[in-house]
């Protein structure tokens, strides 16, 4: 029961089914009839968008940088003992990144599934934080690419 709960609430997140047979213990025939029976339809084909570039375009880096500041606070908060405490810690940042940004008039720009692969390419050393000499926020960058006085995007068109 837990498991498809879990199940229900990573499909209703916009989980894909990769991400969704990594991530519980149901089948994949499973998995494929409760995403049916959630959205309504079949899940999508084709790869998981697992590109870092894309966290370098100008609105997925601004969005990402913040989803990511988020669940770097989040997971503070959720002890690192815990079940699934990464899994936890993404479900309840993407659920906060949604709010603040439909909260200021925005559609989303990252998806959950994107979200997902974000502190795989942290741990894995793709990517990284930058901290604009500017305005002292941080934001996504690639590894190799650390640069010392960095201006963001955001402070380069003020
Ligand atoms: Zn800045």
């Amino acid at each position: 029961m837990r498991e498809i709960a879990l199940a229900e609430h990573l499909i209703r997140l916009g989980a894909r089914l990769q991400l969704l047979e990594a991530e519980t213990h149901l089948s994949r025939d499973r998995l494929i009839k409760l995403y049916k029976e959630v959205k309504g339809v079949s899940p999508p084909r084709g790869m998981l968008p697992f590109s870092p570039d894309w966290f370098m375009n100008a609105r997925p880096n601004i969005h990402s940088s913040l989803f990511h500041s988020i669940y770097r606070h989040v997971g503070a908060h959720i002890a690192a003992n815990e079940e699934r405490s990464t899994l936890r810690s993404l479900m309840k940042s993407y659920e906060l990144y949604l709010e603040t940004v439909t909260m200021h008039g925005e559609e989303p720009v990252l998806s959950f599934t994107r979200a997902w692969t974000l502190p795989r390419f942290f741990d894995s050393g793709v990517l990284t934080l930058n901290a604009c000499a500017c305005c002292g926020g941080r934001f996504i960058a690639h590894a190799d690419a650390q640069q010392t006085g960095f201006v963001c995007g955001l402070c380069k068109t003020a």
